[in-house]
């Protein structure tokens, strides 16, 4: 079976009112409408908080606006920084990103 970028995406909804994306939420987290359509997220985010331990999870910002708390994979914690991009990988039973390969980055 092929691997298509499709299938590391992740499934997401937004805000038919006012466009908030949100992720497993019933309500509209901005205006509390319950009118959500589904959407598709590529799954490439930013971290925004690292994990603090080798058994916790870092929140992810994806390029879509939502957030999500995952475990970020083959890296060392202390790898894992503020602002480091990082891509949704297959995994059946957890939510987990890897880091993205940087070409360029601010530290040379
Ligand atoms: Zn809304």
């Amino acid at each position: 079976m092929p691997a298509t970028a499709d299938e590391a995406g992740l499934d997401y909804q937004r805000c038919r009112w006012c466009g908030t994306p949100s992720y497993r939420r019933l309500l509209c987290p901005t205006c509390a409408s319950p009118d959500l359509a589904d959407a598709r997220s590529e799954g490439i985010g930013i971290v925004t908080r690292p994990p603090q331990s080798s058994q916790s999870e870092a929140v992810v910002q994806l390029l879509e606006g939502f957030t999500v708390q995952g475990r970020v994979i083959g890296a060392l914690n202390g790898a894992v920084h503020p602002g480091a991009a990082v891509r949704l990988c297959l995994h059946p039973e957890e939510m987990a990103f890897r880091l993205c390969p940087v070409g360029e980055g601010p530290r040379g």
